[in-house]
């Protein structure tokens, strides 16, 4: 639907619009900011399936895989999850839309979806192996998509599917947690201060756990504003005595990765059950170095000898955790967003014409909260 020249679209709104070409931020090969080009010639995406749902783009935010993407990173998994066959044309995948989130508003809808209709107001995480939401229009399969909450703008929206996407997938799927099954409970949340971590923060308080946070220390008022019950500064000297003092924890949720394993794992309540979940995997990195299979073997490998070491010496569950697209995930989260239990944490916010200060701002790192684009 992406290849190939510009060809008249009819956007079958009650506006009766008709339109073949879109604004979009490209690439065109991997590289440094440098490689972001503003287009107006990017071909509007087509409905080619019956469960395709076309949506406006009002704002899209951004992740820091985003940055780790511009620059090729996972492109040798991606294009077999988005191509499996390699059947498009120069098999580069080029020009290449970033963006992970979307809010904005529905135009085009396949014969089958049922839940969606064009004028409805939506939001979603757009998976890395489709086109971006750094565009006019982003398509997306209907069990993407989720009716965006009542009481947030198209901005404030956008900053929350992919990392409420990855939160979910990873404490639920991976962590064993659930509404039902989280009071109480004693939750470690490493880089609470970024995007994730003040969206997991939220959701983990709002099951009912006790939440304890590693950020820096003049992040401290963020993360306890948003719920956080403890606070570590994980630059201070003391940090690690400070964690090791305390009760010991049923889930780590590991946004910072690195080292943190080596010393995370020990905080966790040996032989109950406990599950330390990183979103640091070397999944893309080794399939990116080494090629898919060996890349995927040697990934593999990792985590299994990391899993048996850790079950074996101290009865923890050590896990992966990653993003999953989830619409109806999405609609849970619309609810709390609309009960007032999670807030968007908005920390900048650019113009369209600003794509490359946006990533420049990401790149920056020490993000407190989330970078937001709008678009139209
Ligand atoms: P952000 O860049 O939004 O946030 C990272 C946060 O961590 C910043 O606030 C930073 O602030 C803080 N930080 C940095 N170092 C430490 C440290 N040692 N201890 C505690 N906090 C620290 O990233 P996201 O929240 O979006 O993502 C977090 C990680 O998860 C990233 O590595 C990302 O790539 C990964 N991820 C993986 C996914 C998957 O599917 N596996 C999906 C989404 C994210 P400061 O430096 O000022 O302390």
């Amino acid at each position: 639907a992406w290849g190939g020249r510009c060809f008249r679209k009819h956007v079958s709104t009650s506006a009766s619009r008709a339109q073949s070409c879109m604004s979009a931020w490209v690439i065109d090969q991997f590289g440094t900011n440098e490689m972001l080009r503003y287009s107006e010639d990017i071909p509007v995406p087509t409905i080619t399936s019956s469960s395709q749902v076309m949506i406006q783009v009002h704002a899209a935010s951004l992740n820091p895989l985003d940055v780790s993407m511009r620059a090729g990173y996972g492109a040798k998994l991606l294009k077999l999850r988005k191509d499996p066959f390699s059947t498009m044309d120069d098999g580069s995948g080029f020009p290449l839309i970033l963006g992970r989130d979307v809010s904005g508003v529905v135009v085009d809808c396949g014969s089958e979806v049922a839940h969606f209709v064009p004028g409805d107001e939506v939001w979603a995480a757009v998976p890395p192996w489709k086109q971006g939401s750094l565009a006019e229009f982003v398509n997306l399969t209907e069990f993407e998509v989720s009716h965006k909450p009542k009481c947030l703008s198209h901005m404030e929206a956008a900053s929350i599917p992919y990392v409420a996407s990855t939160a979910l997938s990873a404490l639920v799927n991976a962590g064993g947690l659930c509404r039902d099954s989280s009071l109480n409970k004693r939750v470690l949340i490493t880089g609470g201060s970024g995007g994730v971590g003040t969206f997991a923060i939220q959701l983990a308080k709002a099951w009912g756990a006790h939440v304890t946070v590693t950020c820096s220390q003049n992040a401290e008022g963020l993360v306890r504003g948003l719920g956080a019950d403890e606070v570590v500064d994980y630059t201070a000297e003391d940090a690690a005595d400070h964690l090791e003092m305390m009760e010991r924890f049923d889930v780590i949720l590991d946004g910072v990765g690195g080292d943190t394993e080596e010393w995370a794992v020990g905080l966790l309540k040996p032989w109950s059950g406990a599950k330390y979940v990183t979103l640091v995997t070397p999944l893309l990195f080794k399939t990116d170095s080494l090629g898919l299979v060996d890349g995927l073997v040697d990934a593999g490998s990792n985590l299994g000898t990391k899993v048996i070491q850790n079950i074996i010496s101290n009865g923890i569950f050590y896990r992966w955790g990653f993003y999953a697209p989830d619409g109806p995930a999405l609609d849970e989260v619309s609810k709390l967003v609309d009960t007032g239990k999670i807030l968007p944490v908005v920390e900048a916010q650019f113009a369209f014409s600003q794509v490359p200060q946006a990533f420049q701002k990401l790149e920056s790192g020490h993000a407190r909260g989330k970078t937001v684009v709008s678009v139209t």
